[in-house]
């Protein structure tokens, strides 16, 4: 018999669902992980004979999961949270969103907010988080710092704000951003036109050329409200997706956000683009958005990923309580109490956001050759008994608060719920000083 290979670490855990292969559940098992990669998954006795791990850790109560993939936040707005409650989106945005951001919005600003919604989102599981907010460089640099992998999406709107003066602004530093991170392993720069109702034609143009030229993904929210379609077709005389289409926005590097009003021309085009829908079910409830339809967009052979948007509208950054959201909401939209069942919600939240990002290749399930991007759960707690499925729980029970680890490209951003790369400490103190600040 060979003598052991030496490894950095060894996973053991009492169950695994590594999401591919689809609907498995391992048990007793163990991930092998070396320079930061998956090596291998494979029984606990097995492992022990064929590796001599640096470091062994024993999870006895716990399932690995790979780790979630929170695809749509304004993390710098984390410090909005519960700024302006119960009013719908436009008003929301005009009276209160807007003119405090006016008011408040600066590169410090960003900088706490952004380390406030990381800490918060590695707390309950996320590893990779997909943001589009104002000073972009700022969440880029708090992500790398903080080792988490990230897709910031610089802001491009046609009118003023505190980080640019208009499109070509935005574009100007939004370019010189992505040469900036254009090596990282972790961050990857996109554009971040806000919507169609705030973006005109001539700069949707320009970043649908761009993007193709430097595969770069772009991020938009789009069709949110019945209220922004009736507004477009007034004034383009089209839907705002067939206007993307034909200003040549809509392609596989495309991610629409919310898709709550969807017909069938919007069905076709989807499939036919191979645009990726995300779905903020928690955001659109809270706003009275509307519904999307994710089982009809799954069933046309559709990438739906899931997001929790920003913490002003949700008001956590919670994926467990997302998807919990997302599967329940799904059956009633659909009538059908199997649309969306437990191992597709868990799917939605990891390896089809990772699809969405372009990132399928590195992240989003616990396969062989993929980064060590890994949330431990405990689930010996009792509001999680008794335990028949563990996918169940994950799903259904609202555990975001038993994430006991968590690991980025096999570094450790959490142990025993205790954080490595950010301090939760100085965290709540910075929070509390922006409220004074802020005030209300
Ligand atoms: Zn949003």
């Amino acid at each position: 018999m060979s003598a052991p290979e030496t490894i950095n670490l060894l996973i053991k855990a009492r169950w695994i669902v590594p999401v591919i292969p689809e609907n498995k559940i391992f048990e007793d098992c163990a991930l092998a992980i070396d320079k930061g990669v998956i090596l291998a998954l494979l029984p606990q006795e097995e492992a022990e004979k064929r590796y001599a791990p640096a470091q062994t850790l024993n999870l006895g109560n716990h399932v690995l999961i790979p780790g979630l993939v929170n695809a749509h936040g304004h993390a710098g707005m984390s410090l909005l949270r519960g700024y302006a409650d119960d009013i719908p989106l436009m008003q929301w945005l005009n009276d209160h969103i807007w003119p405090a951001e006016g008011q408040w919005v600066s590169d410090q600003m960003v900088r706490d907010g952004t380390e406030l919604a990381m800490a918060e989102m590695i707390r309950s599981g996320t590893t990779c988080f997909s943001d589009m907010y104002f000073f972009p460089e700022q969440a880029a640099q708090a992500a790398q710092q903080a080792h988490m992998r990230a897709q910031i999406n610089f802001p491009i709107l046609d009118f003023p704000t505190a980080w640019g003066s208009g499109p070509e602004d935005y574009l100007h530093k939004g370019l010189a951003l992505h040469d900036d991170f254009r090596a990282s392993p972790l961050v990857r720069i996109g554009f971040g036109p806000h919507a169609p109702y705030t973006v005109s034609d001539e700069p949707l143009e320009k970043i649908a050329v761009l993007s193709q030229e430097l595969d770069a993904p772009v991020h938009i929210h789009l069709h949110e409200t019945a209220q922004e379609i009736a507004d477009s077709e007034q004034q383009y005389g089209k839907r705002p997706s067939v206007r993307l289409l034909e200003l040549g926005l809509m392609s596989p590097l495309t991610q629409c956000v919310h898709m709550t009003q969807v017909n069938d021309t919007d069905l076709a085009l989807l499939e036919q683009t191979g645009a990726h829908v995300i779905h903020c079910p928690q955001s659109n409830l809270k706003l009275a958005s509307g519904f999307c339809p994710v089982q009809k967009l799954i069933d046309a052979g559709i990438n739906v990923a899931l997001g929790t948007d920003g913490a002003a509208s949700n008001n956590d950054l919670d994926m467990f309580s997302e998807m919990q959201s997302a599967a329940l909401l799904a059956k009633a939209v659909s009538g059908q109490a199997d649309a969306l069942n437990a191992h597709r919600a868990l799917r939605m939240a990891t390896l089809d956001g990772a699809k969405a990002l372009g990132l399928e290749e590195t992240t989003g399930s616990l396969e062989v050759g993929k980064a060590a991007d890994i949330t431990a759960v405990d689930l010996s707690a009792l509001d999680m008994q008794p335990l028949y499925n563990p996918v169940s729980q994950l799903v259904y029970t609202n555990c975001g608060h038993r994430i006991s680890h968590v690991w980025v490209g096999g570094k450790a951003l959490m142990l025993s719920r205790q954080l490595q790369t950010l301090n939760e400490r100085e965290l709540i103190g910075k929070a509390r000083w922006w409220r004074k600040q802020i005030g209300r």
